[in-house]
C-alpha cells in the first residue's frame, strides 16, 4: 500500500468515525453550538453585516435563490417573523400597501373572486351578529346617498308593479331626467323632494326615465295615484 492510499484510507475511516460520532452526540453537539453562537453573537452578527454589505448582490441573489428552493419554509419564517414583530410588520405591511395601491386593490379582489362563497357567508355572519350597527350602517348610508337610496325604492315599487323599464332605469339616468326640471318640483317649482311617476305605476306607467319627474312632497301626496294629471 503506498503511503497516498493509507493517507487516504486513513481520512475515511476518520470520516466515518466523524459521522458516528456526530450521530451520537447530536443534541450535546446543538447545545455546545448554541452556547458558542451566543457567546459570539455580536461579533456574528458584525461578521455577517460585513460581508453582507461586501457582497449586497450575492446575499440577495442567495436570499432569492433560497426562498424559491423553499417556499414552504420562507412563507413559513415570515409568518413566525410577523407575529414576532407585529408591530414592525404592520408598518412594513402599512408601507407596502401605499406603495402599490393598484397591486393591493388586485390582490383583495383576486381574493374576493376566490373566495366569493366564502366572503358572501361571512358578511351574512357578520350581519346576523350585529344587527343593529348593521341597521345603523344601513341608515348612514341611505343619509350619504340619497339619489341611489330612492332610485332603489323606485326601483323595488315599480318591479312589483311589473312596470316597464324596472330593472333598466339607473339612479344616474333619474338624476339626469331630474336635473332637466332644474331638479324642482315640476308642479308647483318648489325644491325636488322626491321622484313622480308621471303616469302613475299604478295606472300601468312605466319606470322608463321619460316618466319620471322631481316632486316635492305635498304635490306628491295631493297628485298620489291620480291620472289624468288635471284632475290633481
Ligand atoms: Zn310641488
Amino acid at each position: 500500500m503506498t503511503t497516498i492510499q493509507a493517507e487516504a484510507e486513513r481520512k475515511a475511516k476518520e470520516r466515518v468515525y466523524q459521522r458516528a460520532y456526530r450521530e451520537d452526540h447530536r443534541e450535546q453537539l446543538k447545545t455546545y453550538r448554541k452556547a458558542w453562537h451566543e457567546r459570539n453573537r455580536e461579533r456574528q452578527l458584525a461578521l455577517m453585516k460585513v460581508w453582507r454589505g461586501a457582497n449586497r448582490e450575492r446575499k440577495s441573489a442567495s436570499d432569492k435563490a433560497w426562498s424559491e428552493a423553499n417556499s414552504e419554509r420562507k412563507r413559513a419564517n415570515d409568518k413566525a417573523w410577523r407575529e414576532a414583530n407585529p408591530e414592525r410588520a404592520q408598518a412594513n405591511r402599512k408601507a407596502w400597501v401605499l406603495a402599490n395601491p393598484e397591486k393591493r386593490k388586485a390582490i383583495a379582489n383576486a381574493w374576493t373572486a376566490r373566495n366569493r362563497e366564502q366572503h358572501k357567508a361571512a358578511g351574512k355572519a357578520w350581519k346576523d351578529a350585529h344587527p343593529e350597527r348593521c341597521k345603523e350602517n344601513g341608515r348612514a348610508w341611505r343619509l350619504a346617498n340619497p339619489e341611489k337610496t330612492r332610485a332603489t325604492a323606485e326601483r323595488h315599487r315599480a318591479r312589483k308593479l311589473n312596470a316597464r323599464g324596472a330593472s333598466y332605469t339607473t339612479a344616474e339616468m333619474i338624476k339626469g331626467r331630474c336635473e332637466v326640471w332644474g331638479n324642482r318640483c315640476y308642479i308647483c317649482g318648489g325644491p325636488m323632494e322626491a321622484v313622480d311617476h308621471v303616469i302613475p305605476l299604478a295606472k300601468g306607467g312605466t319606470h322608463w326615465p321619460a316618466n319620471l319627474r322631481p316632486i316635492c312632497t305635498s304635490c306628491n301626496s295631493r297628485k298620489g295615484a291620480k291620472w289624468p294629471i288635471e284632475e290633481v
